[in-house]
């Protein structure tokens, strides 16, 4: 059984059904769309289209083995063996996957949940292409928006917004680490710097949001004395981090400081055998400590270990141990705009652009979305 259809669930279930197909592999998943997230921003800036990036799950399963339940898993008994959705159902498993994936943290800072847009979702981006609207349609002297984080997600946002709205509005960034972008590679970094300064986008670094109002938030700059800054602004997008978004477990398993199952190499639950973790709902490391990055990348290349590491335990055999292979990293840095490095390269400009989109084509589940996608590409270009 398959908790979670997102990167990692999706992919355990088609691994599973593709190696195993006499093994019957229920996927429960609440959402009727599976979400490509990282084309999310080209789905805000209409570069592509609904059906490319949230194809039905019914379309994508179609024939292909594992049956999809939709509903969503409330507790698990890991004693029992058994779980209970949201909907009523009990259902007992002999072996669990759960890849329920992550959910922004507002780390209990007043006002966030109430006040910020959140961008993780189709109800997300229709919310936001909504501002832009109003915002171009107003055109009152400085209109602000703000985005909280400058991680890979703050930045990429940060540039396609700027670029959708036209100078209607400025966009500021506010982070409260020392730079953009911590864990990137420098090239995109610096790739990114540029973009930014070239759209006029203001980053604030070393600065912490301390509150969230309907109409603006409340900065505090490190290692100043001199108090708290209000900002004023028409919006505030929160990607300020992301914590495991785990069902209710008894008995209760070890969860790391961002809420994700701690894991054994192997994508066991430290605590449950017949229970595996993937994706941004896990916390996993390779042998020397270090903890694989919560990406798609990740998720996608856990899924392969744990469906042969669900079959082997069928078998009786030793599990692998799940080894991550850097493949690098792309960033979306405006319309038509990205930068890439990887591989042994580097490249930025629209060249990247279109790269970053076939290799995220040859990561879109099944062939068939594969080629409907490919084939409404080629017809754009045409
Ligand atoms: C805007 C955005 C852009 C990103 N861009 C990139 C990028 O460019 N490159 C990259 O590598 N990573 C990127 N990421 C991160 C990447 O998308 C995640 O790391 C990845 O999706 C994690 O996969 P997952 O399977 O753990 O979770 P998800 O893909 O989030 O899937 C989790 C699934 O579980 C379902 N679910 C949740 N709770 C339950 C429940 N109780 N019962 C049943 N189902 C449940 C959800 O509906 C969802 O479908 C991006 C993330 C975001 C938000």
């Amino acid at each position: 059984m398959v908790v979670g259809g997102g990167f990692g669930g999706l992919s355990t279930a088609l691994n599973l059904a593709k190696a195993a197909p006499a093994l019957p592999v229920l996927l429960i998943e609440p959402q009727e769309r599976f979400l490509f997230l990282p084309l999310l921003y080209e789905l805000l800036s209409a570069e592509l289209r609904r059906w490319e990036v949230a194809p039905r799950y019914r379309e994508l399963l179609a024939g292909r083995g594992p049956v999809w339940l939709q509903d969503r898993v409330s507790s698990i008994d890991t004693n029992r063996q058994e779980l209970i959705t949201e909907a009523g159902r009990r259902l007992n498993y002999s072996q669990l996957v759960l890849a329920t994936g992550g959910r922004p943290s507002t780390y209990g800072i007043p006002g966030v949940e109430e006040h910020c847009l959140g961008f993780r979702s189709l109800a997300d981006v229709e919310r936001l292409q909504q501002r832009v609207q109003q915002l171009k349609q107003r055109q009152h002297p400085l209109q602000r928006l703000v985005i909280v984080g400058a991680g890979a997600s703050g930045v990429e946002l940060a540039c396609k917004l700027a670029d959708l709205l036209e100078g209607a509005a400025v966009v500021e960034l506010i982070e409260q680490g020392a730079d953009l972008l911590p864990q990137a590679r420098s090239f995109n970094r610096d790739q990114a710097r540029a973009a930014l300064l070239k759209r006029d986008i203001r980053l604030r670094t070393t600065t912490r949001v301390v509150a969230v109002q309907a109409d603006g938030l409340t900065l505090q700059r490190d290692g100043e004395a001199a108090g708290r800054e209000q900002l004023p602004c028409d919006g505030v997008i929160w990607t300020g981090g992301v914590v495991g978004c785990v069902p209710a477990l008894t008995p209760a398993l070890e969860l790391d400081r961002r809420g994700r199952l701690l894991c054994e190499t192997t994508l066991q639950v430290i605590g449950s055998e017949q229970l595996f973790a993937l994706g941004d709902a896990a916390h996993s490391a390779d042998a020397g400590g270090d903890e694989h990055p919560a990406t798609a990348q990740v998720a996608y290349q856990q899924a392969a270990c744990v469906a042969a590491n669900v079959l082997h335990q069928r078998r009786g055999e030793e599990l692998e141990p799940f080894i991550w292979k850097d493949l690098g990293e792309m960033l979306g840095l405006g319309i038509g705009q990205a930068t890439l490095t990887g591989m042994g390269f580097t490249l930025a400009g629209p060249a990247a652009f279109q790269l970053r989109r076939l290799a995220y084509l040859a990561r879109m589940p099944g062939l068939q979305h594969q080629l409907r996608v490919a084939g409404g590409w080629l017809a754009d270009w045409l």
